[in-house]
């Protein structure tokens, strides 16, 4: 009898082809000539469970029914699958609770053992009745045997687990494509050497490529831009190499405006992301000129409405005026249409520094001395509107470059806000102070305060809350005070009092 348990004797299993299935039948038949068996049956184990089903068997004896399996731990098969142990089975005796231990003689039950020590199957042996008993080196042969095919049967799962994690990651990788080619936005994975690792339906699109032929490199997949538009890109690739998040908005040719994003992608790659923002710019323009429009409208109108007030009052005097009767009551009446008028001229004034925008004529300026002056100015109306002024001029204030007039005049508009919010009359402190870099300027009073919601609003043109009021004051001072190179601050507390701060650098811009 030949025991295969050199490899010479083993190489009939290793030329053996077909599918696993085919496999195992052409073993069981090998074991079966092998170790003259009656009967050769093979179990695997399904994964990950305790139970072991028939895979295979051949010869006479082999008549179990193909529903047939071996449980772990239990019966001769399950504890030797379970110890990892062979077992000979040699006389009836030891068969006692075998259905069949009246035909067996002597069998072979072996595991099938990986590499990973793991159990995957048992191969089964045996002989009739009368034949001789199987010994240690049959033992030995059908040892080698179970290895042999433990090994097939482990790598064959391994192929099917390959397969189906294959399988995965090709659904996956499907899934990831529908899902970037239903994006609206184009999206490009390059790697280091700007080779095209990704590109979505919506990036071929808006860069102009073939859909079916993708390109397979940056310089090819950007030659329909313009040369202006791939250079600013390219730029913006060069920024996201070195790390730096970056983005541009191109116009091409055809007017269509792409915005383009770039950042630093995986494994250093670069990772484009490019939108088409025609419509949106289309629609932004829209909007400024429906605003500018609308702006239009607005001071249309409140220049309508502050003319039309005066003027009211100009032919009311000037009827009363024809109406009088004696010298001394026209002139009284000649005096409020020269009131009405100088308020037609300074509110001309107002709009037409509005229109024209802020042309600095700076000069020395002392602001102390802009601000006594100012004062002097004022000091009737503000005596009438019941408004006491306190000056507290700073120490050491220095001359500055400016704009007297122009500044003069943002001052009065502090100094009239400040009156008309305090409604019959009331302390306004204006205060100057030298800072390091700048000279401050404030203007403080207790009037009505400014609501939480109005603050945002305040320099917007035309922003008024009085019923004769034009909007325009606090624009201005915001314009000068910036063409200065300055700013202005407001804090405010309704109920309590508001207070403007202008910061004025040093020196005026150049
Ligand atoms: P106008 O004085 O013609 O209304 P301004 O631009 O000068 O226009 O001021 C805009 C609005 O800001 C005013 O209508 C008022 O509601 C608010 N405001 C400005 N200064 C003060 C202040 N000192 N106290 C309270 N509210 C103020
Ligand atoms: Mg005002």
């Amino acid at each position: 009898m030949s025991v295969p348990s050199t490899f010479a004797q083993l190489l009939p299993l290793f030329s053996i082809q077909g599918s696993l299935e085919d496999y195992l039948v052409r073993v069981t038949e090998f074991c079966r000539t092998t170790f003259e068996a009656d009967g050769v049956s093979l179990f695997l184990r399904i994964n990950g469970t305790d139970t072991f089903v028939l895979a295979a068997q051949s010869g006479p004896r082999a008549q179990l029914p193909w529903t047939a399996s071996v449980t772990v731990d239990r019966g001769i098969a399950g504890t030797s699958a379970s110890d990892g142990a062979p077992i000979i089975l040699n006389g009836t005796a030891e068969w006692s609770n075998h259905p069949a231990k009246d035909t067996i003689g002597s069998s072979m039950v072996v595991p099938l053992i990986t590499l990973q020590a793991e159990s995957v199957g048992i191969l089964n042996i045996c002989r009739s009745t009368g034949a001789q008993g199987y010994g240690a080196n049959d033992l030995e042969g059908a040892e080698a045997i179970a290895r042999h095919l433990a090994l097939a049967v482990d790598n064959a799962s391994l192929v099917a687990r390959h397969k189906a994690d294959a399988d995965r990651y090709a659904a996956l990788a499907e899934q990831n494509r529908r899902v970037l080619d239903s994006l609206p936005s184009g999206v490009i994975a390059l790697d280091r050497a700007r080779r095209v690792v990704q590109a979505n339906a919506s990036a071929l699109r808006l860069l102009q490529q073939p859909l079916n032929h993708p390109a397979t490199d940056w310089e090819t997949l950007a030659t329909n831009l313009s040369p202006e538009g791939k250079a600013a890109i390219d730029r913006c690739l060069a920024a996201a190499s070195s790390g730096n998040e970056s983005r541009v908005t191109i116009e091409e040719p055809d007017s269509r405006h792409l915005q383009v994003r770039a950042s630093q992608g995986a494994a250093f790659g670069i990772t484009l992301i490019i939108d088409d923002i025609t419509h949106d710019i289309e629609i932004e323009r829209e909007l400024q000129r429906t605003r500018t429009l609308a702006e239009v409208g607005q001071m249309t109108s409140a220049i309508a409405h502050e003319i039309r007030n005066p003027l009211t009052s100009i032919s009311g005097a000037a009827q009363m005026a024809l109406d009088e009767q004696t010298l001394d009551g026209a002139k009284g009446w000649a005096k409020v249409v020269q009131q009405e008028a100088l308020q037609l001229n300074d509110l001309c004034d107002e709009f037409l520094d509005f229109a024209k925008g802020v042309a600095l004529n700076p000069g020395e300026a002392s602001i102390d001395a802009v601000v006594s002056e100012l004062l002097m100015q004022m000091d009737s109306q503000l005596i009438e509107s019941g408004t006491r002024v306190s000056f507290e001029p700073g120490d050491q204030v220095p001359i500055i470059l400016a704009d007297k007039a122009k500044l003069s005049q943002a001052i009065r508009n502090l100094i009239l806000n400040g009156a008309e919010a305090m409604v019959g009359g009331g302390e306004l402190r204006i205060s100057t102070e030298a800072q390091q870099n700048c000279v401050l300027i404030r203007v403080e009073d207790h009037g009505i305060g400014i609501p939480e919601e109005n603050l945002a609003r305040l320099f917007t043109p035309f922003f008024t809350t009085k019923s004769r009021g034009t909007g325009l004051g606090l624009c201005n001072v915001r314009r000068v005070i910036e063409a200065h190179g300055g700013s202005v601050e407001v804090t405010s507390r309704v109920g309590v009092g508001t207070e403007f701060t202008l910061c004025l650098p040093l020196r005026t811009r150049p």
